[in-house]
C-alpha cells in the first residue's frame, strides 16, 4: 500500500510571513490536496532568542487569508486554535520528547555529551581558521569517561549533546528536484543536537518531529540541502526510513538577478493583502515561480492548480520575483470580479479616501467602479482614481489644451459645448443619451471631436488619464444633481482658462 501523503510546513515566528516565503507553503499545500493527503503546520520556535511576539498568529492569520489552512496544527478561525492528534504542533512543548531521542542517540553511542566551554570553542575555532581548517568540533568530550561524564552532570556542569559522526562514510540521497547527492561525513562536523538550555537545535527537531508525525515528503527550500545529510545520518542512527526529499529552487530578485534580497521580497503578506491583491491573484502568481504546467495557459484557479500540480514540472533553476506581473495578474483577477464584489472589496478603500459613499445612490457607485475595473491593478488605487466623481479636483489651466489647438478655440468649444448641455432636458443626463447627442452637436456645429471632447473630459475629471468623457457623463447622469455637476465643472474649466 502506498504511503499517505503528509506534507509539512515547519516556519519560526521569528518575523511576519513574506510573500517569497508563501510558495513553499503553496507547493506543499498543493502537493497534499493533489494527492489527498494531510497538510501540517508545525511551528518551530526552539531558538527562544529570536522570537518576535505576534508572528505566529501573523503566520498563520495570513494563510488563512489566502486560502491556505492546516488539517493539522495551528489554523486561523477568528482566532488562533489547533487541531490534529500528532501534537503538541508547537516544537517548544515538546522538550521532553527530544531529550529523550537525544540520550537514546547517546546509549546508542551516535551521539555524546560535550561540556566544553564557550572559549575553549573559541580558542580552537581559531586555531582551525589560522591553520585554514573547516571549523569542526575536535571530539575532545568523546574520550570522556562516563564516570567524567556522570561527575559532571551531577555537578551540574553546562553541556551540550552532540551527533557523533563517523569518518569517511558517504552520504547519499535522492532529491526529488535535485536527483542523487553525495557528500562526505568528513565535511560535517558534530553538530549540536540539544543546547544547553534544554532545547533541541533545528537537526534534531526536524527529524525527531518529521518522523513522529509520519511526514512523507520533506518540501522545502533548497537552502536546506546543506543541512539534509545531517539528517540522513540521525534518520539512520535512529534506524527510521528516510521520508522523500524535495529542495525547492530560489526565488531571484528581478533587479539582481540573485536570490531575492530581505528587502524585496520581505513584504508582509498582510500588507499585500492590504494594498489590495487579491488572494487568487497572489497564489496564481507565486504558484508559476518555479513551477511550469507546460502549457500556455497563465491563469490558475486553486482547484486548477491542485489538479495540475506535480513535482515534475518544477524547475532546478531560479525563478524571478517580478512585482510587475503580480500586478498583471492582480488586474486580471479584478476583472473577474462581478460589480457587486468589486464593490464589497473597494468599499474599505472608498471609505479610507475620505468618500462618503453612503451619501451616494449604489448604482452610482457601482457604475464607476465598472468604469475603473478595466484598469485597476489593486485595489488601493481606487479612491485616487474615482475622487473627482466625489469632490473637484485642481489641475492646470493647460491640462485643458488638446494637442496643439489654441486656447481660444478650446474655450470657445467649452463654452459652445456648455450651451447645448444646459439646453438638453435633464432626462437625457439619466438615460445615457448625451453621446449621441453631442456627437450630432458637433457635427452640425462642425467641431472637430479632440478639441471639444478632451477638454470636456478634463473638465470633468482634472486628470490627465481616466475613462472616456460620456461614460464619466453617464456616470454622473445617474445623480439627481448629475446635470448640475457637469455643468458647474465645465464652468470652472472656462474660468480657468481665461
Ligand atoms: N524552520 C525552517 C524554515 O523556516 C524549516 C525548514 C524545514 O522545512 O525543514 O525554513
Amino acid at each position: 500500500m502506498l504511503k499517505e501523503v503528509r506534507v509539512r510546513n515547519a516556519p519560526s515566528p521569528t518575523g511576519f510571513l513574506h510573500i517569497g516565503g508563501i510558495r513553499t507553503f503553496l507547493y506543499n499545500y498543493l502537493f497534499a490536496r493533489k494527492n489527498n493527503g494531510k497538510y501540517i503546520l508545525r511551528i518551530e520556535d526552539t531558538d527562544q532568542a529570536r522570537l518576535v511576539a505576534g508572528s505566529l498568529e501573523n503566520i498563520v492569520q495570513s494563510l488563512a487569508d489566502l486560502g491556505i489552512s492546516a488539517d493539522e496544527g495551528p489554523y486561523w478561525d477568528n482566532g488562533l486554535k489547533t487541531r490534529g492528534d500528532k501534537g503538541p504542533y508547537v516544537q517548544s512543548e515538546r522538550l521532553d520528547l527530544y531529550k529523550k531521542y537525544a540520550q537514546e542517540l547517546v546509549d546508542k553511542k551516535f551521539a555524546y555529551y560535550c561540556f566544553c566551554s564557550a572559549k575553549r570553542l573559541e580558542e580552537l575555532r581559531n586555531d582551525q581558521e589560522a591553520k585554514k581548517f573547516p571549523p569542526k568540533y575536535d571530539k575532545r568530550c568523546l574520550n570522556l569517561s562516563p564516570d567524567e561524564i556522570a561527575k559532571k552532570i551531577s555537578s551540574n556542569e553546562s553541556h551540550v549533546i552532540r551527533l557523533n559522526v563517523q569518518p569517511d562514510q558517504m552520504i547519499e540521497f535522492h532529491d526529488l528536484v535535485y536527483g542523487d547527492i553525495k557528500i562526505s561525513s568528513n565535511e560535517i562536523d558534530d553538530q549540536i543536537l540539544l543546547k544547553s538550555d534544554g532545547f533541541p537545535t533545528y537537526h534534531l527537531a526536524v527529524v525527531v518531529d518529521d518522523y513522529l508525525m509520519q511526514i512523507s515528503h520533506v518540501i522545502r527550500a533548497n537552502e536546506w540541502i546543506p543541512s539534509t545529510p545531517k539528517h540522513i545520518l540521525l534518520y539512520k542512527a535512529f534506524g527510521w526510513d528516510l521520508p522523500e526529499f524535495v529542495h525547492l529552487p530560489p526565488i531571484l530578485s528581478k533587479k539582481t538577478g540573485k536570490k531575492l534580497a530581505k528587502r524585496e521580497g520581505d513584504v508582509a503578506v498582510a500588507a499585500f493583502l492590504e494594498k489590495g491583491y487579491l488572494p487568487a491573484a497572489i497564489i496564481n502568481f507565486l504558484a508559476l515561480l518555479g513551477w511550469n504546467p507546460k502549457t500556455e495557459q497563465e491563469i490558475f484557479s486553486l482547484t486548477e492548480l491542485v489538479n495540475e500540480f506535480s513535482f515534475d514540472k518544477l524547475h532546478k533553476s531560479g525563478a524571478i520575483f517580478d512585482l510587475d506581473k503580480l500586478d498583471w495578474f492582480n488586474s486580471v483577477y479584478i476583472r473577474k470580479l462581478k460589480i457587486d464584489e468589486l464593490l464589497v472589496l473597494c468599499l474599505p478603500y472608498l471609505i479610507k479616501a475620505g468618500i462618503k459613499i453612503d451619501r451616494y445612490p449604489k448604482n452610482f457607485i457601482q457604475k464607476i467602479l465598472t468604469l475603473e475595473q478595466e484598469r485597476l491593478k489593486k485595489l488601493s488605487e481606487i479612491g485616487d482614481r474615482v475622487k473627482y466623481f466625489f469632490q473637484e479636483q485642481d489641475y492646470e489651466p493647460q491640462l485643458l489644451i488638446w494637442k496643439k489647438t489654441d486656447k481660444q478655440t478650446i474655450l470657445k468649444n467649452l463654452n459652445s459645448l456648455q450651451k447645448f448641455l444646459q439646453s438638453l432636458p435633464e432626462q437625457k443626463f439619466a438615460e445615457d443619451a448625451l453621446e449621441q447627442e453631442i456627437k450630432k452637436f458637433l457635427e452640425e456645429k462642425n467641431i472637430r471631436t479632440g478639441e471639444a471632447l478632451w477638454p470636456l473630459r478634463v473638465a470633468l475629471t482634472g486628470l490627465e488619464a481616466s475613462p472616456g468623457p460620456f461614460e464619466i457623463m453617464d456616470a454622473f447622469g445617474i445623480l439627481p444633481d448629475g446635470k448640475e455637476i457637469i455643468l458647474q465643472r465645465i464652468n470652472k474649466a472656462i474660468e480657468k482658462l481665461f
